[in-house]
Order: structure tokens, then sequence, then C-alpha cells
């Protein structure tokens, strides 16, 4: 596995493989890396002929300073399971490469008016302008993201559209953990009393599911029974718990058009995000 530390190593690398007809599959993260990072390269390695992945906690996602320098830094550690997946080369940009004397940002606009959009100001800024850098430097084919985090797959997505960028975008399953606990860099913050408490989130996944199978279609019955679920398990504070139009983002009052459950749920100070797509037309009526 090669790691390019600047951005003329990139296009170099790129450069070759392209010129040996290999399609670029690119998988953005910040490191810290789990399964849920390593199931976006495995996709990677089914559909592109080399995989980019680069690892950079970009500062300026961070509405919450703190979060930022606590934010799992183990970089030799994500070299190694990197390469164990099967990722080829590794992207290692740092904030001076990235943001020196910086002044051009990327906003996708309504569709960040909800859910996290509300509660992080300028998160989802930080996510498209770096983002589309990455796309810039990296010029893969195809780029992975988790329905881990949805409302950043879709709104990327809608950038991609609205600035007429070339590259595809693939939206992967959410990976969990054995105990159902959706997997995320964050989550070794939780204490064993909080991670246990943090399973009501999936667990009023599971209930929601059965209502939804029994044809329960009202938004505001099965967002109350998220309520009570997660309520129940004393988190410290809930930022939202929503069911919006998987195209606008914005809430629904029924689940006659595909549409998402999105529930953004502090325990102690780890906020942790999950979610739920509803498509009563779909095969599988909810994926979570
Ligand atoms: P992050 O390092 O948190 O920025 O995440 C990098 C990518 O991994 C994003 O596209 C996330 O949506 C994705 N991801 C994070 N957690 C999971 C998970 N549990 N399952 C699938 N994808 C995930």
């Amino acid at each position: 596995m090669v790691v390019c530390r600047n951005i003329a190593e990139v296009r170099e690398y790129v450069k070759r493989e392209k010129s040996d007809n290999h399609k670029i599959g690119f998988v953005p993260t910040m490191g810290a890396l789990h399964d849920g990072h390593l199931s976006l390269v495995k996709n990677a390695i089914g559909k592109a002929d080399c995989v980019v992945m680069s690892i950079f906690v970009n500062k300026i996602q961070f509405n919450d300073k703190k979060d930022f320098e606590k934010y799992p830094r183990i970089f030799d550690e994500d070299f190694k399971k990197a390469e164990e997946a099967g990722v080829d080369m590794v992207f290692l940009p740092d904030d001076e490469m990235m943001y020196k004397n910086h002044k051009t940002y990327v906003d996708v606009e309504y569709l960040t008016e909800t859910l996290c959009g509300k509660y992080r100001e300028g998160h989802f800024r930080g996510v498209y302008t770096v983002v589309a850098k990455l796309f810039n430097i990296v010029t893969p084919d195809i780029a992975f993201f988790g329905q881990k985090d949805i409302q950043q797959a879709l709104t990327i997505e809608k950038m991609v559209f609205d600035l007429n960028m070339t590259v595809e975008i693939e939206i992967c399953p959410i990976i969990r953990d054995l105990d159902g606990l959706a997997l995320s860099s964050r989550n070794v913050h939780l204490s064993a009393d909080e991670r246990k408490r943090a399973l009501s989130i999936v667990g009023s996944f599971e209930i929601v599911e059965e209502m939804i199978i029994r044809g329960e279609l009202s938004a505001n019955s099965l967002k109350k029974e998220v309520e009570g679920q997660i309520g129940a398990s004393s988190p410290k504070k809930i930022d939202y718990i929503s069911i919006v139009d998987y195209n606008d983002l914005h809430e629904v009052d029924d689940l006659s058009n595909k549409a998402v459950l999105a529930v953004a749920v502090y325990y102690g100070d780890t906020r942790l995000i999950d979610n739920m797509i509803i498509d009563i037309a779909g095969e599988k009526k909810c994926v979570y």
C-alpha cells in the first residue's frame, strides 16, 4: 500500500493508474478505522480497480472544538487495517496542505435545514468543502459513503449533481456491532453503561419496523414510539428524532413516499447518530 502525504504525489499516482485504464474508487474517512469504513473499502474493491482512501480529521467540519480535539487519531493502526482490507493508496494530508490561506467554501442549501444541518452549525459546509477538494485531488470515478451518515451521503449526491461533478456516488449499508450499535469512531468514548443505554436506538428501530409491517403509516405515531424508547434510556440530550422525506429531507406526516427515520442522541458527551430508510413500496420496507 502506498501512502501519499502531499497532493502532487496523489496526482502522480492517480495519473499512472488512469493511464493503465484503472477505475479509481475513493473512500474518504477521518480515520480511527472500524468495520464500517472497511465495508466501504470492500464495496470499492468490487467496483473499482484501484482503491484510494483519505484519512484526514477535517477541522472545519467540527462545530465543537472539544469534539475535534478528542477525536481519535491512530494512524499507524489505520494504515495496517487499510492495507489488510485491500486499500491501494492512502492519502494523509495535513491542515496546512488543505487549508493554508483558504477562502473558498461549498454549501448545499435547503437539504441542510433539518437533522444534523440544523444542530451542527457550519458542519456540512466543512464536509462539502473537504469532499469537493478531495474529489478534485483524487479525481475518483466512484466514491463510497455510508448510510450511517445519511444526510451527508444524500447531500453529497446533490452537490455532485448541482456542481456537475462526474464522480459516481455509492451509498453503502450501515455496519453494526454484534449488539446492534452502529459502528462509529466516537463509540470508544462511551462508558459501558452509556453503551448499554444507547442500544435503545436500534431497539426502537426494531419496534418501528414491526409497527410498519403491521401497517402503521403515521410518522407521528412512529416518532412517539422512538421518543418513548430512547427517552426511557435516560440520554443526556436528544438533538432530534425525525422522519423526513428521502429526497428533500424535510419532515413528513406519513410514509407514502420513501423516508428516513433519523436520530441524534447524546449519551454522556458522546453524540450518536443512526437512521433507518423506510420504503413501504420496497422489497425490504426498513433498511437500518
Ligand atoms: P468518518 O470517518 O466518520 O468521516 O466516516 C467515513 C465514512 O465511513 C463515511 O462515509 C461514513 O458514513 C462511513 N461510516 C461510518 N460509520 C459507518 C458504519 N457503521 N457503517 C457504514 N459506514 C460507516
